[in-house]
Formats: structure tokens, sequence, C-alpha cells
């Protein structure tokens, strides 16, 4: 691949390729169907009518038959409804939310603004792995929590979270409501969405478009709503429906979980690089375990080198790798998402996160490690 020139793109937790049927599809719906749903003629409830079973479609998708989906702007958007949904919708209940130490920046940013409202919240430590321990999850509960959010998969690292046994924990606490970040999740990890109250996607992780994201929620369960307005979405979300970008984020979800089967194929492209890191020991420690970790995600530390120096030279060699989560990656060196791992300053400030998709192969992963190996060896520090 990258003899002809062409990119090899291992930075698919950041965003990946956009597939090429649902822009086509994008286009043709906004062409096709530009009227405003809420209005009163036929064009307008020809677009309501096909919505609504968009909406239903992806609820099928996910096995939820006693949810509502609201579509958003992004997974960053969704997660902040969720927190502040819930926070000022069941205040009255309590204040104390749980959440750990090692979630996405649209979660723990959320989360510093409850605090500056008042709200008491208790961030979980994680293990070496990444993953929170259940039992200091039992303990945090008090009578006063509301929220429990907490990840599927981590962003930087893969590492999974026991959702099953988090959703066992919740069950005995009727008023505690568990959110679920699943944006790295979403066709890459088999969990049971109907047992969880709210969850979080994002189309860009799975070849969908930009700018679209939502928020799956029991129906029983109300949010206090960031944007008022018309009270489209149920009232949850104000806004004229944007018919082509639910059903664009709906193509994409379908999409993932029917990409999912390629999984055999990821596996194989991250033991290729995995066993490379191990065997050069001196070199790298691997940040991404290989028990409870989603193989789409290898995040490793330099020991001896700089990771800027190596993720630049990489990219002159046409491979595009992240340091850290894109989110954060320009703000400060160092990871807090490692930092909580590892307890390692030099390790937290020298990782590098290596993300695949379906697209990826294992030629571009015996690729990598070539080009790697040449960088490591010829950069002197
Ligand atoms: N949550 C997780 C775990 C993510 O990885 C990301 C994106 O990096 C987000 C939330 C935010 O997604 P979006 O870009 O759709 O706002």
């Amino acid at each position: 691949m990258a003899e002809n020139n062409k990119i090899i793109y291992f930075d698919n937790a950041a965003s990946t390729e956009v597939d090429k049927n649902i822009l086509l599809e994008y286009n043709n719906i906004n062409s096709k169907y530009f009227a405003n749903p809420s209005s009163p003629h036929k064009l307008a409830y020809e677009i309501s009518y096909l919505y609504e079973n968009n909406k239903n479609e992806i609820l099928k998708l996910f096995n939820c038959p006693s949810h509502n989906f609201i579509f958003t702007s992004s997974a960053s958007e969704a997660n902040n409804l969720a927190l502040k949904g819930i926070a000022f919708m069941y205040q009255n209940r309590g204040k104390h939310i749980i959440s750990a130490k090692n979630e996405h920046p649209s979660i723990l940013e959320t989360l510093k603004q409850l605090e500056s409202f008042g709200f008491d919240v208790t961030y979980l430590d994680v293990n070496e792995s990444g993953v929170i321990d259940i039992e200091q999850l039992k303990t945090t509960i008090r009578k006063d929590t509301i929220l429990v959010s907490l990840m599927v998969a981590n962003n930087e690292t893969g590492a999974i979270n026991p959702i099953k046994q988090i959703i066992e924990v919740i069950k005995n606490y009727p008023k505690i409501y568990l959110h679920v970040d699943a944006v790295q999740a979403v066709g890459k990890i088999d969990l049971d969405y109907k047992d969880i109250d709210l969850f979080t996607i994002s189309a860009h992780k799975i070849h969908g478009l930009k700018g679209e994201g939502g928020l799956a929620i029991k129906n029983n369960i109300k949010l206090f709503p960031l944007i008022c307005g018309g009270g489209q979405q149920d009232g949850f979300r104000s806004g004229t429906i944007d018919y082509a970008n639910a059903f664009c984020l709906t193509k994409a979800v379908s999409n993932a979980f029917k990409n999912r089967r390629n999984s055999g194929e990821i596996a194989k492209i991250n033991k290729i690089i995995y066993d490379y890191l191990i065997n050069n020991a001196d070199e790298y420690a691997i940040n991404s375990k290989m028990v409870d970790v989603n193989p789409y995600i290898l995040n490793f530390s330099l020991k001896r080198k700089k990771a800027s120096v190596v993720v630049e030279a990489l990219s002159n060699n046409n491979i595009c790798v992240s340091t850290k989560s894109s989110c954060h990656s320009k703000s400060n060196n160092e990871s807090y998402v490692i930092y909580e791992q590892t307890k390692d300053h030099l390790l937290s400030s020298n990782s590098i996160r290596l993300s695949f998709s379906h697209l990826n192969s294992v030629e571009e992963a015996n690729y990598f490690v070539q080009i790697l190996d040449k960088i490591i060896k010829e950069i002197k520090q």
C-alpha cells in the first residue's frame, strides 16, 4: 500500500473514512426530502413518517424496543445531554454522581461543570489495564447517588469495563440511572444495550458523517433538555428534524454491526504489532493489555524515544497514528488516561495510539512494524 504513496490510516478512533454510499444517500435525501417535517403538508408528512421509521430502525439495531432515541450533533452533545439532563431533572432525589478517572473529556468536563452547580462527583480509579473495580463501585454508591456514567471501551487504550456486572449492581438501585458511553464500542464489542438506561453513540467513529451522534434513553426516563425551542424530538432536543442526518447515522450503525464479521482480521492486525512490541520490550511498554481490551485499539509507550518525534517520522512515511486522544493531543503532552493506569509520568507523556478499522489489512500491519522498527533504530536520543 505505502509503496504507491498511499496512506496507512491507523487513527480510526479519532475519525474514520466516510462510507461513500452514506455520502451519496445524504445528498439524495437532502435533495428529495428538504421540507420541514413539522409543516402541514404532504411532503412534510412523508418525511415525518420516514423519520419515525428510521428511529424505530436504529432502536431495532440495538435491540432496544423500550428506548427512545435522540439524534444529536455529536457524541459530545449526547454525553452532555445525558449527564446534565439527568442531573438537573432528578436533583431533588440527590446530587451524587459516579464516573471514572479515565473517561472521555466530554464526560469529565461536563462533570466538572456539574460540580460547579453543587453536584458531588466520585471518580472511580482504574487498574493497570484501565478497568474500574466493581467492588469500589459498590462501596461508592450512596443514598443520594442519582447517576453512574462509565464508558464501554476506552478511546485511548481500548480497555473494556465490565458493563454486564455494572448493570447487575445498578439494578439493585432503582433510583440510580446508568449512562454508558458506547462510542468506541459500536460494532466492535458485543453488548446487551437493552439493559442500559442511556447510551451514547457517534457516527464518524464508524464510517459515518461528522456532526452526527445520538443518545438512546429508556422510555420511562426524563431529561432536562439542553436545547429548548419547538419541542422536537419529544421535547428532549428542539431544532428542526434532520431526516438525512438521522438516516445516515442509522446506516452507519447498521454497517458497523455488519462489519463486525471482519473482526478476526482486526485481531490478526493487532497481534502482528503486539508481538513486535512485546519482543522489543526494552523500547516499548504496552498500555492495551490483551485481556478486556477492544482489539481495534493498540496503545503503547516509548521508553527511550520521544513519541512526538516517532509520530512525525511515521507521518513522513505516510502512516497516520495519534499520540493520544485527538481531543487533547494539542493541549499538553501527558495522557491522563495512561497516567491513571501506569502512574508513570514518562510513559504517560510518551504514548502512541494505533486504532484500526475493517479497511486496514495484515499487509499494512507488517509494513508498519518494518517502518517503526527502522525509525526507532535511526532516531538518536
Ligand atoms: N466518547 C468517546 C469515548 C470518544 O472516543 C469520543 C470521540 O473521540 C467522544 C465521546 C466524542 O465524540 P464526538 O466527536 O462525536 O463528539
